[in-house]
């Protein structure tokens, strides 16, 4: 009697897209499946950690210096979006720019430090008229509140500077762990590593630096990225992220570091 042999199923890749295409066609699906499904969706899209198969290669040192050489060959001097005149209002650009995109921030701010681009004026300004100035933005009466109360503690406790340590950044109003980074990297110089929504998908979506968390995959970033590109790593990643590796459809066939991206899903 002849043997019959059966072909083997093809590994799932990545336990999220595996879930995906189970349902394929949600809107045919139970709601239940459905929503599950879009959920899925989203969730890959967004650069959410792979499942932790312990399948995905670490990228080598030399692959990561690989990478980021491409990264400032392309681009040597990247530089950030958000519009700003000094540090200080560099700080309040980051704050406004919470939930909200940078050209949104920068549409509302150029009239604003045109007229205060100090902690000082911004008081003279009042928190009144800042919320006119930033009522396009998201969140904007929380947001003025937190402007005017970040410029008083400014001028009471910093002699109007923005401050050069995390901790002192992160305890004024509306200024949290990325503000921070951002500050300390573009005003000051320092290595730090600010994860947004970008950043988080490059790091999990390429494999170097997986991480559940905005803090993880910020960790993971510093631990890989060799000291000489980290002035400029968290600038080449934001706008790999925002103009290459986009959330529902990135352009992998014009990636730079398509070759090196571990992302099974990649579509070269
Ligand atoms: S190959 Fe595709 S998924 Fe990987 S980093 Fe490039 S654009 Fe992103």
């Amino acid at each position: 009697m002849a043997k019959i042999t059966r072909k083997p199923l093809p590994k799932s890749r990545s336990a999220v897209p595996q879930r995906v295409s189970k349902a394929k066609d949600p809107a045919a699906a139970t709601p239940k499946r459905a929503k599950s499904a879009r959920k899925a969706s989203s969730k890959a899209a967004a650069g959410s950690p792979p499942a932790r198969t312990g399948k995905t290669k670490p990228w080598t040192e030399a692959e990561v210096r690989e990478a980021f050489s491409r990264f400032r060959k392309a681009n040597p001097e990247p530089k950030g979006e958000l519009e700003h005149l000094n540090p200080y209002t560099l700080l309040v650009a980051v704050v406004l720019s919470a939930q909200a995109t940078d050209a949104g921030v920068n549409k509302a701010t150029r009239a604003l430090f045109a007229v205060a681009d100090t902690p000082q004026k911004m008081l003279a300004l009042g928190e009144e008229k800042v919320r006119d100035y930033i009522k396009t933005i998201g969140l904007y009466r929380n947001k003025a509140r937190n402007v005017i109360a970040l410029s008083e503690k400014l001028i009471a406790e910093f002699g109007g500077e923005v401050p050069r340590s995390r901790a002192e950044i992160e305890s004024l109003p509306g200024a949290g762990r990325k503000t921070a980074n951002v500050v300390l990297n573009m005003a000051f110089g320092e290595h730090t590593m600010a994860v947004d929504t970008h950043v988080f998908r490059v790091g999990n979506r390429t494999g170097l630096a997986p991480g559940k968390t905005p803090l993880e995959v910020e960790l993971g970033l510093e631990r890989v990225i060799p000291a000489e590109f980290m002035l400029h790593a968290h600038h080449w990643l934001i706008l790999h992220g925002r103009y290459t590796c986009l959330a529902r459809k990135p352009r992998c066939e014009v990636c730079l570091i398509n070759d090196l991206c571990r992302w099974p899903e990649k579509t070269i």
